[in-house]
């Protein structure tokens, strides 16, 4: 079951000159920056609501984030549905026959388990589902 969004991921070019914007226009400071290696990428946190903004700038030229804007330029990269049960949700989608990225969940940011269902399936958005373990 879906339960909320739990974070917009907006791609960006400068983390730092992003978050500075960001803690003004939204009044709250960033809460969190992290990088996840596997993803070569490096992610800044805030909360709005139950929901969260992620900014996420490549670490690399291979970061998929670095192609992202090289491609499309800076934007919202992905959306994120929190579920209560990652593995039955993935199981669902399956059964549904819907594109996924990832057929397994993986680690995310925040210690969530995250996977990613095909922009083909979603009307061009990339979409992520996240849990807490389980
Ligand atoms: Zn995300």
């Amino acid at each position: 079951m879906i339960t909320h969004i739990e974070h917009i991921g907006i791609a960006v070019k400068d983390l730092d000159q992003s978050i500075k914007f960001y803690e003004d226009f939204l009044g709250t400071k960033c809460y969190a920056v992290e990088e996840v290696a596997d993803q070569k990428v490096k992610t800044a946190f805030f909360k709005v609501g139950e929901t969260k903004i992620e900014l996420l700038e490549g670490t690399s030229s291979e970061s998929p984030i670095t192609k992202f804007i090289e491609k499309r330029g800076e934007g919202i990269h992905h959306i994120a549905f929190a579920v209560d049960d990652i593995k039955s949700k993935l199981t669902e989608l399956k059964e549904k026959n819907i594109q996924l990225i990832d057929s397994e969940p993986r680690l995310g940011a925040e210690g969530l388990q995250i996977a990613f269902i095909h922009p083909k399936a979603t009307n061009g958005v990339l979409t992520e589902i996240c849990s807490h373990e389980k």
